[in-house]
């Protein structure tokens, strides 16, 4: 039993999350859109946030499998940048970080 089962779980429910959102936003920006210019300009705004959202999510999905591919090769809770100890206390506030506090 990996240490880590506990981690993987929260870090796969969220993935799986995001992969929801993620695929939520791109299904309402690839909406054709209202015939009205007017409500259609107040949409491309909306658009422009739901395109930093979704960049966001996508970001967050990427450091997540990231951390997944640690959990597998045994390598999480080590800095990928120094190899020192990443702290329990940064764990748990960020389960996808995969750098210690000094090189992130
Ligand atoms: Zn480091």
């Amino acid at each position: 039993m990996n240490q880590y089962t506990a981690v993987k779980a929260t870090l796969e429910a969220r993935l799986e999350e995001l992969t929801q959102r993620a695929a939520d936003i791109e299904s309402r920006l690839s909406d054709p859109g209202n015939a009205d210019w007017e409500e259609n300009a107040t949409e491309s705004e909306d658009d422009e946030v739901l395109s930093g959202v979704g960049s966001a999510a996508k970001k967050e999905m990427h450091e997540i499998k990231l951390a997944l591919n640690l959990i597998e090769s045994g390598q999480y809770g080590k800095c990928t940048a120094c190899g020192g100890p990443i702290p329990k206390a940064r764990l748990e506030a960020l389960p996808f970080a995969t750098t210690c506090i000094k090189c992130a």
